[in-house]
């Protein structure tokens, strides 16, 4: 079956030069569409086309789905890849591009709508037998309803956005006082940022580690799983480091995870790239949501397991079988990924601006995705992550010792980043160790803050 002749990268940033690279090895040819503030951008160089589909704001741009068809109709592009975020999980755009007859790289738009909505992603793992974090049946719409949910999940509760994401529109009660105002809180963040007040509720977890297993299906009804992912190093919510495999799973209970969600995926008939996230407390799991996109991350897996998730993105988009199965699939060494992000290492406030020296790390087991360059300006309109810093190791301590000198090695000059964190946090005992749960990087920034 022929693949695609021509794709449209609806991106920017990172994950925009990663699709890139991998349509240029595929021998596919592309197409750049970028906003007024993005025209610097590398893969805009390194695109086949160009096309400028608004002004800096994503709302004018890399949201504009009728902008990004148009510039897919007038290039003849034959399917677009949407990246992460922006309109990656957006079921309306998927439809669109379908009825404009380009191919959406990305899953059906009802699997796109059932998890992305959280509520019916929950009820449909309970339905499919996956175990979910226990809290309300559904929606909370008032005050009085939340005090009852509360008293029948437990304290601590948190109340997570229905139509959630990017940890944003969460917010804990430890007890009744606190739960009114949480409520409140939460509703109100949640309309301001998704447009949609509905909230749920869930048990807060005291300590757990975020696990989440990649998936990868294709139109023939095969579906493997590509292992786990630890992301538990987070600050609010928001990932900072992950690592493949997870130091805290023993790789028995990964095989089970990972063939309960397998077929779970197969009863769904999802096809496309997709993951799984749970929280893993005292030898359980519980599932919370379900991304159905490529994810920031998704360098670990590949690392491990030699797959390149984008390039089996593209072929089972374009209806080609796996061609393999899960015996075929081995999981060899340890990769850890640093977000680098241009933000001061110790207040996190964005730092946009001109990088005047740059010089990227490399040798063995060193892989670096990043669009910028020396000379590059980082716009402060966007996601403030400029590079992801990737190693891989025999063992996840070659692994480190690796991270440990690469991150010497990286000069980004002119911008603030993080850097600094990530070479303070591989040093740190715990981390050496793999003992963290995804509370344990703000717990240590706080004490860091109390001991100044
Ligand atoms: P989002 O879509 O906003 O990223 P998630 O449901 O993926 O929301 O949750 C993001 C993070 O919030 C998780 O990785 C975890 O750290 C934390 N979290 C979510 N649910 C719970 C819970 N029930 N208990 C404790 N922490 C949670």
């Amino acid at each position: 079956m022929p693949l695609f002749s021509k794709i449209l990268i609806a991106n920017r940033g990172e994950i925009a030069l990663r699709v890139l690279r991998a349509c240029q090895e595929m021998g596919i040819r592309t197409v750049a569409v970028h906003s007024t503030a993005d025209a610097d951008l590398m893969h805009v160089r390194l695109a086949d086309e160009s096309v400028c589909i608004g002004p800096a704001a994503a709302k004018d741009s890399y949201l504009k789905m009728s902008a990004i068809i148009s510039a897919a109709d007038i290039t003849g592009a034959d399917a677009i890849h949407p990246g992460f975020g922006f309109l990656s999980e957006n079921a309306t755009f998927a439809s669109m591009i379908e009825e404009h007859g380009i191919t959406f790289i990305g899953p059906r738009p009802e699997h796109i709508n059932m998890m992305g909505d959280k509520i019916t992603a929950k009820k449909t793992m309970i339905d499919l037998g996956v175990p979910v974090v226990p809290g309300s049946d559904g929606a909370v719409e008032s005050d009085e309803e939340a005090l009852d949910a509360a008293v029948r999940i437990g304290y601590p509760v948190l109340i997570k956005a229905t139509s959630g994401g990017g940890g944003k529109g969460m917010k804990v009660a430890f007890n009744k006082d606190e739960l009114v105002q949480a409520f409140r809180m939460a509703r109100s963040e949640a309309k301001a940022n998704f447009g949609n007040e509905q909230v749920y509720m869930e048990r807060y977890l005291r300590r757990p580690r975020h696990i989440e297993i990649q998936v990868l299906a294709d139109q023939h009804g095969n579906v493997v799983h590509l292992g786990e992912r630890d992301c538990s190093l987070q600050r609010r919510h928001q990932k900072v480091f992950e690592e493949a495999p997870s130091p805290a799973l023993p790789v028995d209970l990964r095989n089970k995870l990972g063939d309960s969600v397998v077929d779970a995926l197969k009863e769904m008939g999802y096809r496309g790239v997709g993951t799984l996230e749970f929280l893993y407390e005292d030898g359980e799991f519980f599932f919370m949501e379900m991304n159905t996109r490529i994810q920031v991350e998704h360098p670990v897996t590949e690392m491990i397991t030699g797959i390149d998730l984008i390039k089996e993105q593209i072929r089972v988009a374009a209806g080609q079988p796996l061609g393999y199965t899960q015996k075929d699939i081995t999981f060899k060494g340890h990769a850890i990924e640093c977000r680098i992000n241009a933000e001061d290492p110790k207040t996190f406030i964005p730092s946009p601006g001109k990088i005047v020296r740059y010089h990227t790390p490399g040798g063995f087991g060193i892989r670096v995705d990043s669009h910028i360059y020396q000379g590059y300006t980082v716009p402060p309109h966007y996601d403030s992550m400029v590079a992801k810093l990737i190693a891989y190791g025999h063992t996840r301590e070659e692994c480190l010792s690796r991270l440990e000198r690469a991150l010497k090695e990286y000069v980004i000059d002119g911008i603030k980043t993080t850097i600094p964190l990530h070479q303070k946090l591989i040093k740190n005992p715990d981390i050496i160790e793999g003992r963290y749960d995804i509370h344990w990087l703000e717990k240590n920034l706080r004490e860091e803050d109390e001991i100044k």
